[in-house]
């Protein structure tokens, strides 16, 4: 599973047919190749904090359009492998590319949200004073100039985006609501609707469902799983009953490296993660 030099070896093959998309943004913004499926693949990924091994020769392959669970304890990893992916830290070793082209570990934080990687935090960061509209209008601006962009007028395009958001986050009814007086579940959406108004292949998403209702889980599970095709979706979550609910393939991290990967019914009946994580009182 976890062959080490696994797009290396693909990218043998050479040239890039099937799929390749653009994703817009500057003339200098290297593309996106799917051609071979795999949306994100990390490779022999180390990472130390004052010689303790955060991440300890990682190797996960993302496919396109996939909705990936990442399980595992506290101190797993699991923050550090998304703080990876978005640039935010460097691994001592390994590789990290997003298709067939992107090297991850050569971009900025910034390009790499340009080139399509969206990160949702734990934490909510809505603009609390705006209109549910407004904080999808400002998303839209992305790394553009906010005053620029609210005193453009918005393309038919952008309308229908922003329609088509607001319908896939659940608040079309919310739209003239002040974000600051949304339950703690629309204002996740309304975060996940920012990012989508950047489009983004790769949608990280970090233990959404911490604080919800049980309803306001469901009605995620829902989202992120209508989510993917469209987007690949990658989600960290502690919560079992969630990951149960949308998983398709799951991996389990334990002490920096994928202890396990499959559906949840094999992770489960894994003696392996029943020991360091299951059978933990999780
Ligand atoms: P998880 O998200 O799976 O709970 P993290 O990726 O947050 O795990 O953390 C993995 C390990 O790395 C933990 O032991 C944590 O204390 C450590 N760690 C994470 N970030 C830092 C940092 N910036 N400095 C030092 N240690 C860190
Ligand atoms: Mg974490």
């Amino acid at each position: 599973m976890s062959t080490p030099g696994l797009r290396g070896g693909i990218e043998r093959f050479g040239n890039t047919v099937g799929r390749v998309l653009n994703r817009g943004g500057s003339a200098s913004a290297p593309r996106l190749d799917l051609s071979h499926n795999i949306i994100l693949y990390l490779e022999g990924i180390s990472v130390s904090f004052d010689g303790f091994r955060a991440l300890n020769n990682l190797s996960i392959y993302v496919e396109a359009g996939e909705l990936r669970c990442i399980i595992g304890p506290n101190g797993a990893g699991k923050t550090t492998m998304m703080d990876v992916i978005t640039g935010k830290t460097r691994p001592d070793v390994g590789s990290a590319w997003f298709g067939q082209t992107v090297d991850l570990l050569t971009l900025t934080e910034p390009e790499i949200a340009e080139v399509g990687i969206g990160r949702k935090f734990q934490k909510p960061t809505v603009f609390a004073e705006h209109s549910v509209f407004e904080n999808l209008e400002l998303a839209m601006a992305g790394n553009k100039s906010v005053w620029r962009m609210l005193f453009a007028k918005m393309t038919p395009e952008q309308h229908l985006r922003l329609d088509e958001v607001l319908e896939t986050i659940g608040l079309k009814d919310h739209r003239s609501a002040r974000a600051g007086s949304l339950s703690h579940g629309q204002k996740q959406w309304l975060e996940i609707g920012m990012l989508l108004m950047q489009d983004p292949a790769l949608l990280l998403v970090d233990e959404p469902v911490a604080g919800m209702t049980p309803q306001e889980t469901e009605r995620t599970a829902e989202l992120l799983v209508s989510l993917a095709g469209k987007h690949s979706v990658v989600v960290v979550e502690h919560d079992m009953n969630f990951v149960r609910s949308i998983a398709r393939t799951v991996t389990v991290l334990h002490q920096g490296s994928v202890l396990a990967e499959g559906s949840m019914e094999q992770v489960q009946n894994d003696p392996k993660v029943i020991e360091v994580y299951l059978g933990d009182g999780h």
